[in-house]
């Protein structure tokens, strides 16, 4: 499979998670896209083309991602992972 263009192969990196108690710490996250494979399905690479085109064709008309989804009828969550190519799961 085609190594994941996200992180590169690399699965994932480190990101703020913000406790209640600890306040911030850097913790390693499973890349969103590959979910910590480091790879992707041609499905995969083409569901983040679509996603990407969508985004700059929403920016291209000054469109918020808050006004998109509800034109769209859909949660900005929704849209948001839409627009990552991401699998969106309620
Ligand atoms: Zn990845």
């Amino acid at each position: 499979m085609p190594v994941c263009p996200d992180c590169n192969g690399a699965k994932g990196g480190q990101a703020l998670v913000n406790y209640r108690d600890r306040g911030c710490v850097l913790e390693w996250a499973d890349c969103s896209l590959c979910k910590g494979s480091g790879e992707v399905s041609d499905d995969t690479l083409a569901r983040r083309e679509e996603g990407r085109q969508r985004r700059a064709d929403r920016i291209a008309r000054h469109v918020s991602l808050h006004t998109e989804a509800e034109t769209l009828g859909i949660t900005v969550a929704e849209l948001s992972a839409i627009e990552m190519g991401r699998e969106y799961r309620q």
